[in-house]
């Protein structure tokens, strides 16, 4: 009864302000990740908020002359997912840069590169690449004069895959100085060819001679990026983003694109730890913005890798016993990095540090328990970024402490494929502990850390439900026991997210009020196989009430 008079009134209000919907979705399968009601068959939207959630026969009588009614087909409609980590721009870049990886001869690469170049102003240089000369047959270094007619006036500096070489075109190596008289640097090689003359190639540390004249990227170059990323977060039903690289020239592209209305995701954005006394006397507290741009996070470093083995950890490695790890340069001394924490906590600014190894995680969170009792009853949300490895008494602290666990699902099923080599079984059991973690009351906020992994919630969200590592060998699931529900990694990827960046009360669920951002998807999540969760596509986008990606 309840339920109907809060309808009877929120339409009452949509009616008596004049506001018919722009936006009808009917005859789906509406998830809200709300209390109640849990489903719905249809919601309505106007000026970029949801007006009501209800029945197909009730919110299809709402439509007026200029309202787009979308029929589901009994699709299911799920809050728009909000990446909790990413770093938007360095893999937007790689999106919008030329793409070499799969090229499979060497004319293609060549092909490829005069394709990209004629679409590119004139002048701006080409980056990236990630080429694979092992593809090629025969398995030859490329060199200048197989690009240069194809580069026309571009500098080009292109890298191999691993990083450790990149082919610069002749335009590239005169603006870096380098000539046949260049000396190969410590450490790096000039590759030459038989007759001493510069091949193109620089490997290790003589990639320094070009990097260092590659220039700073304008505003549109950075705004490129930002749009190839954000038409993939559309592909993917990501709406909301959580910025972990947002440095100021990155930020002021986010407002020019804001200013101009072509922002397609929301984005809360990260500045580094150290930098907490700029914001702080700019007046800055979390949460400035708005409910498209925000600032106010800060987030900080504890230690390395597991991949690199820097990740640190209180017992040595397996595989490296003579290491446990580093702690990562803002730890040395650790009051450095308490400091910090306190100051900016104390400023009123949010804060989030990486922390991998079980070391790490314990010592942030015993920072955080030193801070907080300056102030305890401070609504702060602490988070710990990765939060990967977990010993099993530091578990119960996230919530007790009511620190975030901030975790990208998909690393569990790509790391779980070598991780117990380097820690063993036992440590292992406290890995991507999401089970734990829920069970014990923690706020779990799911992200992908893109670049470095896919920004794909549904590789999450199957990640996180299955544990079956990505090379198949698991297909009972990587520590089963830490396996979660579907219902529950979609909580993680919109509600949890939501509230890590203080925003559960404008996002996260579908609920009358609330942002109009949605993901529909091709097949229904909740019911299939969770091992078919890998299958599944979006299949449309709704940001801010208007439909941005449609498959
Ligand atoms: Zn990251």
């Amino acid at each position: 009864m309840l339920r109907v008079k809060i309808l009877l009134f929120v339409l009452a209000a949509a009616v008596l302000s004049g506001q018919a919907p722009d936006l009808i979705l009917v005859n789906g399968k509406i998830w809200t990740v709300a209390e109640r009601p849990p489903t719905a068959e249809a919601v309505a939207c106007a000026g970029g908020k949801i007006l009501v959630v209800g029945s197909s026969a009730e919110i299809g009588k709402l439509a007026g002359p200029a309202t787009r009614v979308i029929d589901l087909g009994g699709k299911l409609v799920v809050p728009g997912f909000n990446d909790a980590h990413v770093h938007f721009f360095i893999g937007g870049a790689h999106l919008a840069g030329v793409q070499l990886r799969d090229a499979k001869t060497e004319a293609e690469f060549r092909d490829r590169i005069a394709a990209f170049a004629r679409k590119l102003p004139q002048g701006r240089w080409i980056a990236g690449g990630d080429w694979d000369h092992e593809n090629w047959t025969p398995a030859r270094l490329p060199t200048r004069q197989l690009i240069d007619e194809a580069a026309g006036d571009h500098p080009v500096f292109i890298n191999r895959l691993d990083g450790h070489m990149s082919l610069a075109n002749s335009l590239a190596l005169q603006l870096a100085g380098v000539t046949r008289k260049t000396d190969d640097p410590p450490g790096g090689t000039v590759v030459r060819d038989a007759q001493g003359e510069l091949a193109g190639v620089l490997k290790d540390s003589a990639q320094a001679f070009v990097e260092r004249v590659i220039p700073a990227p304008s505003d549109d170059e950075i705004a490129d990026a930002l749009k190839a990323a954000m038409r993939y977060a559309a592909e993917n039903g990501v709406t909301s983003v959580q910025d972990m690289s947002a440095s100021p020239d990155v930020f002021r592209v986010y407002q020019k694109l804001l200013a101009r209305g072509e922002l397609t995701v929301r984005v809360y954005g990260a500045q580094p730890l150290g930098d907490w006394q700029r914001l702080s006397a700019a007046g800055i507290r979390a949460g400035f913005g708005n409910d498209k741009l925000k600032i106010g996070l800060l987030k900080g470093f504890a230690d390395g890798s597991l991949g690199s083995t820097t990740a640190l950890f209180f017992a040595p490695y397996l595989d490296e016993p003579k290491t446990s790890g580093l702690a990562s340069d803002e730890m040395i001394p650790e009051s450095k990095m308490f400091d910090r924490i306190a100051g900016a906590d104390a400023a009123g600014l949010q804060i989030t540090v990486h922390a991998i190894g079980d070391r790490a995680n314990r010592t942030i969170l015993d920072m955080y328990a030193r801070a907080a009792a300056a102030d305890p009853s401070r609504d702060r949300r602490f988070r710990i970024e990765h939060a990967q490895h977990l010993t099993p008494a530091d578990i119960p602290h996230f919530a007790r402490q009511h620190v975030i666990a901030s975790m990208q699902p998909y690393h569990a099923i790509d790391d779980g494929r070598w991780a117990e080599k380097r820690i063993g079984p036992e440590r292992a059991k406290g890995t991507y502990a999401f089970r734990s973690l829920l069970d014990s009351g923690a706020v779990l906020a799911f992200g992908s850390d893109w670049f470095v992994a896919p920004m794909e919630p549904l590789k999450g969200i199957y990640g996180a439900a299955t544990r079956r590592t990505l090379d198949g060998k698991r297909p009972g699931g990587w520590i089963p026991e830490q396996k979660i529900t579907v219902a529950e990694a979609i909580r993680a990827y919109t509600m949890g997210s939501a509230y890590a960046s203080f925003d559960e009360k404008i996002k996260g669920s579908i609920e009358p009020g609330k942002l109009a951002d949605f993901a529909v998807l091709s097949a229904d999540i909740l019911t299939i196989d969770p091992a078919a969760i890998d299958q599944v596509k979006v299949v449309m986008t709704v940001f801010d009430g208007r439909v941005v990606y449609r498959r």
